[in-house]
């Protein structure tokens, strides 16, 4: 039985886990993170994983993510389901707006729970995997790595983190892992599923490793979020958005995330740079804040609800592509990457963990049906290419529309339709998808060339095909190239254009009226405080 060892305990280490194990090998799950999962679900708003923070930030999971666990993992669909979790009918929350209510649709249903909910389950369900091990509280510290191929000089010059450094131009050979207590484990395959600060990467190139530089575009934005627990019924509002509620005002976006059972969230979207809103930090401020928006009135009724977690902020976000393929030649062998590890996107669109979920399918399936570990390398990467890269390029393109809206003078992207992203460049030998992106929310697109998010989202609130469509590409159920540049889909997206039609904006206060209300919040619980002599 092959061995493999997985670095990370987050969702596409687990799946990965789960299906490896399905397919023979016997695997050892390593996270750095102490076993503090509570025992009892109940409990798992105080679970706080230091090694994934965005677990206390809100997630929603798309249909395409569904689909992928009804198919691959049912069990944790299943226990899902028993732990509460919220699966919503995108067709109940149509747009109303829409010439005809579109037909339910088994596929296209979103899942809504608490990240840490959704990591409870499937650390119970991987936990019962036989083959599978869970081991907490192990950090891996560096890599097992020897050189391949002539001229190669093993052992030579090994790097800080590795034991040993590869010679020029020879791939890495990866053949197990050093734990942070000095122990050191060896496996037939090791996935770095580390996520988003994964060490993975450093690791390697400080060994040598001839890697492609990875492509990263700076996502321009920050997170301030808030959990709620409902005590009353939860009131009959239709979510805008599908799957959670909200709208993209002046320089902030706020979005409510129905959760399992009771409880939901509130995620404020700002500027990294915008200082003012910082107020945000504070409980105070916040609920004022998300109650200042009307949309959102029902959903915080003071009588009704109770904050179940401080702010939590994140920043330092950004869109990423981590290939280890350059120019067709493998960087190292012996390791696979996977979830975050690999592609990183804007967390706004909520595609993270259905993405890591289908990575850890792809790896699996090529670990089923290829034993070379080159063509291994090769199959995922052109797999990283051709399936996940689109998604990072749609990201991307989002995030400069938005950024053209909220700091025109300082978009942060190169205007012009360069496609090229400034902050990074693409890996070697990637082609840019679609060839010629256009760039901005307003730019008309060159004939052809196919519509922005923004023009196929302003038309789905009109015309119920392209609410189809543009509902299953928001759902990864079909790729940007199949819909944003599809003939019939951008001629009808411009016939709804050409009415001039445009969907009512979303009432809300301004970013200086959001930034009064939250302080002006701050400032009397200050005094609220003092009087009680606290
Ligand atoms: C603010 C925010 C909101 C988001 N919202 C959504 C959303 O609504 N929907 C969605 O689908 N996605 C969302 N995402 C993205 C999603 O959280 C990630 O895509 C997802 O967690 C990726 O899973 P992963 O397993 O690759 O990484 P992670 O879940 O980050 O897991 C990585 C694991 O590796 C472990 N680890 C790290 N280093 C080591 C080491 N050296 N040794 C051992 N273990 C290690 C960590 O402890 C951790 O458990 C959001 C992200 C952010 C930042």
């Amino acid at each position: 039985m092959p061995d493999a060892i997985v670095i990370g305990a987050g969702a596409s280490g687990l799946a990965v886990a789960l299906l490896l194990a399905r397919g023979g090998w016997r695997v050892d799950v390593l996270d750095r993170d102490p076993d503090d999962r509570p025992r009892d679900l109940a409990d798992v708003a105080d679970w706080h994983r230091p090694g994934a923070t965005q677990t206390w930030h809100s997630h929603a999971f798309l249909a395409r993510g569904r689909s992928l666990l009804r198919e691959h993992a049912p069990e944790i669909l299943d226990g899902l389901r028993a732990a509460g979790v919220r699966e919503t009918r995108l067709s109940e929350h149509a747009p109303p707006t829409l010439a005809d209510v579109p037909p339910e649709d088994d596929e296209l249903v979103v899942l809504g729970c608490r990240r840490a909910t959704l990591d409870w389950v499937m650390r119970e369900v991987v936990g019962r995997e036989p083959g599978v091990t869970i081991r907490s509280g192990a950090r891996v510290a560096g890599l097992l790595t020897e050189a391949r191929g002539p001229g190669s000089a093993s052992g030579a010059g090994a790097a800080p983190g590795t034991e040993a450094a590869s010679g020029a131009g020879a791939p890495l050979v990866v053949r197990g892992v050093r734990l942070a207590n000095g122990s050191s484990r060896t496996a037939d395959l090791v996935v770095d599923a580390a996520g988003r600060l994964s060490p993975v990467r450093r690791w390697l190139v400080d060994a040598g490793a001839d890697l492609p530089p990875p492509a990263e575009v700076d996502c321009g934005i920050a997170y301030y979020s808030r959990f709620y627990r409902r005590r009353g019924p939860e009131p009959a509002v239709a979510l805008n958005r599908g799957h959670t509620a909200g709208a993209s005002f002046d320089r902030y976006s706020c979005l409510m995330f129905p959760a399992d059972r009771d409880v939901f969230s509130m995620t404020f979207g700002v500027l990294p740079e915008d200082g003012d809103i910082r107020v945000l930090r504070h409980g105070a401020a916040f609920d004022a804040a998300a109650r200042a928006i009307e949309m959102f009135v029902p959903w915080l009724d003071a009588e009704q609800v109770v904050p179940v977690s401080p702010v939590t902020a994140m920043s330092h976000l950004s869109n990423r592509l981590r290939p280890l393929v350059a120019d067709g030649r493998p960087g190292v062998l012996g390791l696979l990457t996977v979830g975050d590890a690999a592609i990183i996107t804007n967390p706004a669109h909520t595609r993270g963990v259905t993405l890591a979920l289908l990575g850890a399918v792809r790896l699996a399936e090529t670990v089923r049906a290829i034993r070379d570990p080159a063509d291994r390398a090769l199959a995922l990467d052109q797999s990283l290419r051709t399936e996940f890269a689109p998604w990072f390029e749609d990201s991307v393109h989002q995030d400069a529309a938005r950024l053209l809206r909220w700091r025109p003078d300082n978009p942060g992207v190169r205007s012009g339709g360069d496609p090229s992203p400034i902050n990074g460049a693409l890996p070697t030998g990637y082609t840019p998808w679609p060839p010629r992106p256009e760039w901005g929310a307003n730019a008309p697109a060159a004939a052809g060339a196919g519509v922005t998010n923004g023009e196929a989202y302003l038309a789905a609130r009109r015309d119920p095909w392209v609410w189809d469509r543009f509902t299953r590409l928001q759902n990864a159920l079909l790729p940007p190239s199949a819909v944003l540049t599809d003939s019939a889909f951008v001629a009808r997206v411009r016939d709804v254009l050409a009415t001039g039609w445009r969907p009512d904006p979303v009432p809300g206060p301004s970013h200086g009226e959001l930034m009064g209300i939250a302080t002006e919040a701050l400032a009397q619980e200050g005094a609220g405080a003092r009087a009680r002599g606290n």
